[in-house]
């Protein structure tokens, strides 16, 4: 699943096109128009509305939710399920910034933005999860996880009866982590990801905060959530064991949502 880091990529994949201005728009797909309330036909005309010929002033990201600014202050709110991506004249972009080729499945290509006539963005998604929303609501937002620093994170903790996991994935408290960093951070931080975020103070507190900053680090260095240790060690499989303890990874559910962590060092 796409996570902050692949949805900073999509978004260094379309900010070349900042500046230009959009000059067709193929909807491919109507169930990316999901969240509309009037259903296909009126907010597909109400896509062509706002975007034909509107100018793309920037790109941005909360969370995983990608942001076209439009000229006209609108915005297009793109999300990308769980197996979403944007491609701009056949290539696609890294967290870093650096491009590589990668071009689309013609069958799973939902959206295609022209942009001066001559430039195209795709969406491909063979899952058929990604959306699309013109000004989508972003008030319910916490913090971006790149923009946390250790005082919000410790007035969020401080403030929340809910599971270390649970609030770690909550996005009106931190936008932009999924299960696999969740589960990461929780592993580099030391934490039992069961425990109340309240009781987490002092060192744990500490050490937990240097698990997000290394996470969020290791992640953005190496251009992937499925890039840290828990997770490339392959110690996120039943009957693994830890890659620091070698006792034996457990597996359980918090909010729903299947957890691996270390019984030894996570505590
Ligand atoms: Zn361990």
């Amino acid at each position: 699943m796409p996570e902050f880091v692949e949805i900073e990529a999509y978004a260094n994949t379309a900010r070349p096109l900042i500046g230009g201005t959009i000059t067709g728009i193929d909807l491919r797909d109507e169930r990316l128009l999901r969240r509309a309330e009037e259903g296909f036909d009126a907010e597909a005309s109400h896509v062509y509305g706002v975007m034909g010929g509107a100018e793309i002033t920037d790109v941005s990201r909360i969370g995983k939710l990608l942001l076209i600014h439009l000229g006209s202050d609108h915005t297009v709110g793109l999300t990308f399920g769980l197996r979403g991506w944007l491609m701009l004249d056949g290539e696609a972009a890294r967290a870093d910034g650096t491009r590589r080729e990668r071009s689309a499945k013609p069958e799973h290509i939902r959206l295609a933005i022209e942009v001066d006539g001559s430039r195209e963005l795709i969406l491909e998604d063979l899952l058929r999860l990604a959306t699309l929303e013109i000004d989508p609501d972003t008030s319910n937002f916490g913090p971006d996880i790149l923009d946390l620093d250790k005082d919000e994170f410790r007035e969020l903790l401080a403030g929340s009866k809910a599971t270390i996991k649970g609030l770690l994935m909550n996005q009106k408290h931190i936008a932009g982590i999924g299960n696999l960093i969740a589960d990461e951070i929780l592993f580099q931080g030391k934490v039992d990801p069961r425990r109340t975020a309240s009781d987490i103070t002092g060192s744990d507190l500490d050490t937990l905060w240097l698990g997000v900053r290394t996470t969020r680090d290791r992640v953005l260095d190496k251009n992937g959530s499925h890039q840290g240790v828990l997770i490339q060690s392959g110690s996120r499989e039943k009957g693994e064991d830890c890659p620091r303890c070698d006792v034996e990874i457990e597996r359980v559910k918090v909010g729903g949502r299947t957890t691996y962590f270390c019984p030894a060092h996570q505590t």
